[in-house]
């Protein structure tokens, strides 16, 4: 495959492979199609791809570069941060919980910021190289800040990074870091957003998720083809996934249904299941309420990294969850908080609160019956724990004592032998 150009989602209007993201004559969003060549096998495929590195450059072929990133020069470094290649963990205590077959967890909080944005990021990054921008910039929820500013550091690029004033400190230090210029906007996402859209109509930047955001969410693809190998290229029966702008949700499948036509994975188009928190679920009121397109919300939960009240891509969301027979729910941020638990508790997984959006979303279908007991599950988590510790404070006792060897019996084990009986 090689990318051929954007297309219009909307009037299917083409346009070369260049920074634009919205259609000229109906203001649809672009997306990127391909060329499919049809002269390999699925074999020769398979091994180019084991032969690759182990990273999402793997997967090249089937993203929209002219090139791969090759190697370093001296003065500039093509690779960037390698990205992809997380563990697929399966996770038995977490299915037995759920009285459920078959459960595997996507950690993708193993990518080098801990979060999966380094993957759209990478994409994003490389692709602006190619176009010949200078400077990488986003409007951030949080994760996309920490991706930016490493992904920028690590290619010698310029970086400015648009958050909300009120982010997760965690988020905040951990991108200042970097050495980016970071801006916090007194405002939500939203605005953080439009305020990005405005300056990148001004200045010559390449902000990852507006101006090259169709080179950016073919990143999320990578999510999909990594699941299939790591099944023995095989497409699980259904994903559970969170849900912010919509982006990786519905580029998962775009992922998984591109292998399948291409032969190179089995089986047949995964259920997919969209997650957010009820504090701000504008994709799943309209899926509750049977529309096609969302209500704004102003955003108010602990889950800042899916906090987006306006979504971009609500509509194909909602036309995914209809055609996959899914469905999008929202959970509360006890329900969030009560799923960091229950995932770290069975999986030894800790992930940040949009994890425990996913996962509190699993354990809401095991327990309505959505789910056939036979059915392979694939969860979704996107984020690392640490970024947003405030979540978990207060969720658990531990014990303080002198130290004594009668005080650990008296004030320690008789206590947990207590508790056990
Ligand atoms: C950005 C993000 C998502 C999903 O974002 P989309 O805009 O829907 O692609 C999910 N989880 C985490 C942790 C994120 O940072
Ligand atoms: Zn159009």
């Amino acid at each position: 495959m090689g990318a051929q150009g954007l297309t219009c989602r909307e009037c299917h209007a083409e346009y070369p492979a260049e920074a634009l993201y919205v259609c000229e004559r109906c203001f649809g969003p672009l997306e990127v199609t391909y060329e499919v060549d049809a002269g390999l096998d699925v074999a020769e495929r398979r091994r180019h791809i084991q032969a690759g590195p182990q990273n999402l450059w793997r997967y090249s072929d089937f993203l929209p570069l002219d090139a791969p990133p090759g190697p370093s020069s001296r003065t500039l470094s093509r690779t960037g941060l390698p990205a992809g290649c997380t563990p697929l963990i399966k996770a038995d205590r977490l299915a037995e919980r759920l009285g459920l077959r078959e459960v595997w967890v996507k950690n993708d909080a193993a990518n080098p910021t801990h979060s999966f944005k380094d993957r759209v990021v990478a994409v994003a990054a490389a692709r602006a190289r190619e176009l010949g921008y200078d400077v990488l910039a986003c409007a951030s929820t949080g994760n996309l800040a920490n991706a930016v500013a490493a992904q920028g550091a690590a290619l010698g690029m310029e970086t400015y990074v648009f958050i909300p004033a009120d982010l997760e400190e965690q988020k905040i230090l951990a991108t200042g870091v970097y050495g980016t210029n970071l801006v916090k906007v007194r405002g939500s996402y939203d605005d953080v957003n439009r305020l990005c859209t405005e300056i990148s109509g001004e200045r010559d930047w390449a902000f990852v998720n507006v101006n090259v955001r169709p080179y950016y969410a073919e990143g999320s693809k990578t999510l999909a083809y990594e699941i299939a190998e790591q099944l023995g290229w095989r497409v699980p029966d259904r994903l559970v996934v969170p849900i912010a702008s919509g982006s990786l949700y519905t580029k998962l499948a775009k992922g998984f249904q591109e292998w399948l036509d291409l032969g190179l994975a089995e089986g047949a188009p995964p259920v997919m299941n969209g997650a957010q928190a009820l504090g701000c679920s504008p994709v799943a009121c309209a899926w509750e309420a049977g529309h096609d397109v969302c209500q704004p919300v102003r955003p108010d939960t602990i889950a800042k990294s899916l906090a987006i009240g306006n979504p971009a891509d609500g509509p194909y969301a909602l036309d995914l969850a209809r055609s996959s027979n899914g469905s999008i729910d929202a959970v509360t941020d006890d329900e969030i908080r009560e799923g960091i638990r229950l995932l770290a508790e069975t999986t030894g997984v800790f992930t940040e609160t949009a994890g425990g959006v996913s996962t509190a979303t699993l354990a809401k279908l095991a327990e309505r019956g959505d789910i056939d007991p036979e059915e392979r599950v694939v969860l979704l988590i996107t984020g690392e724990g640490l970024k947003t510790i405030d979540a978990v404070r207060d969720t658990f006792d531990s014990f303080e004592i002198e130290p004594r060897l009668d005080a650990f019996v008296d004030e320690v084990e008789d206590v947990v032998a207590g508790a056990r009986r």
